[in-house]
């Protein structure tokens, strides 16, 4: 079996009502879909996380080396696409690119030996996961304290157990927005926070030392990812562990965050940490060091059904009779395409997600889909 074509989708939801992250603008969601085609008929699918236009561009870049190839070779394809940019890449859109394509091929090598990707990975730990639902961005227009709440609310009635709030707006807007969303869904639900970076240290730490009482799981993306110094000053200066991750990519760039435990949580992201091929090497040195995983998911049930997949397989740190169990992050904000883009949609129920255990990825698209959500060129 060889390489014959290498196609990227890029698809495109102009949003009714704008929202934004502490460090980014929402007003239409964009996502960039991998597709490989054999000379067999053989087809897989993947996403690469981050701007799809530019993610495109890289795919472009590396098929030269891709065309002709044997798809079952994974690694080696690996190898040879880091080292055609190592020079210039490393990180950022050389992996994100690279994630995309190492996605597609083990959705092929599942498809041609029959089994789900997680059986290829080494066998399923779990067939559901529990998921947390991801939303309380901060919307246009509305006042976000009641909007959050009311929002992580509803969650809580669709049966999720755990939700994730935007901040890193403002400490005190902050801490009324968490504080009003503890008291909205009571003290059993878990709460986390997400800052994308939008504090600094000093901020980081007030925020962190006046949110603690209100029972916080993990403290996302306090500071910006390049100052991993920073990241230690606000874990050892508060009490809520740090997670952080979705833009560290490879084993590289995760190598000082785990050695110097600038983190508690680790959230690699499929789709942009170099693909499953370099996902599991980044879960091995986690697990080497203690450090908890939960996969960094936004983005198309392609990206999700990959996450769910290295999911099943994730293996349990430590071994035990009740293990600590991976969750899903599950994006609950406008995106009309994201499970349209296949034909059965991910969904949950009461906040509990099924692995699909078709082969590959376990899922089949929806070409239709793809056209009706197609990027327009303005
Ligand atoms: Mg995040």
């Amino acid at each position: 079996m060889k390489i014959a074509a290498v196609r990227t989708h890029l698809l495109e939801h102009r949003l009714a009502v704008p929202f934004q992250s502490a460090s980014m603008r929402f007003d239409r969601r964009a996502h960039v879909l991998v597709e490989i085609v054999c000379d067999d008929g053989t087809t897989g699918w993947g996403e690469c996380l981050g701007p799809a236009r530019p993610n495109a561009a890289v795919v472009a870049v590396y098929t030269p080396w891709l065309v002709g190839a044997d798809p079952l070779e994974t690694e080696k394809i690996w190898a040879r696409l880091y080292n055609a940019l190592r020079d210039q890449g490393q990180r950022g859109l050389a992996l994100t690119a690279l994630s995309g394509i190492d996605i597609a091929l083990w959705d092929i090598k599942g498809k041609h030996f029959g089994v789900p990707v997680s059986t290829l990975l080494g066998g399923r730990f779990r067939e559901t996961v529990k998921a947390y639902a991801t939303g309380s961005f901060k919307r246009d227009g509305v006042d976000r304290v009641e909007d959050n709440a009311a929002e992580v609310a509803r969650y809580r009635a669709e049966g999720f157990h755990a939700s994730k709030i935007k901040i890193g707006f403002g400490v005190k807007e902050d801490l009324a927005v968490v504080r009003a969303v503890r008291e909205a869904v009571g003290p059993d639900m878990r709460l986390m926070v997400d800052a994308n970076h939008g504090y600094d240290v000093l901020e980081a730490l007030e925020f962190g030392r006046k949110a603690a009482e209100l029972d916080i799981d993990w403290f996302e993306e306090p500071v910006v990812p390049e100052q991993l110094g920073a990241y230690r000053e606000v874990r050892a200066g508060q009490p809520i562990p740090v997670a952080g991750g979705e833009t560290w990519h490879s084993r590289w760039g995760m190598r000082e965050p785990v050695e110097t435990r600038a983190i508690d949580i680790l959230q690699p992201d499929l789709a942009g940490v170099g693909g499953f091929t370099e996902a599991r090497r980044v879960a091995d040195m986690a697990a080497l060091h203690g450090i908890r995983i939960v996969p960094h998911v936004w983005g198309t049930a392609v990206h999700i059904a990959a996450a769910l997949q290295f999911m099943a397989a994730m293996v349990p740190n430590p071994v035990r009779v009740n293990p600590i169990e991976p969750i899903l992050e599950f994006d609950r904000t406008d995106n009309p395409f994201r499970q349209a883009v296949i034909k059965t949609p991910i969904e949950h129920d009461q906040g509990v997600v099924k692995i699909p255990n078709g082969p590959g990825l376990g899922i089949e698209i929806d070409r239709d889909a793809l056209a009706g959500f197609r990027m327009r060129d303005d």
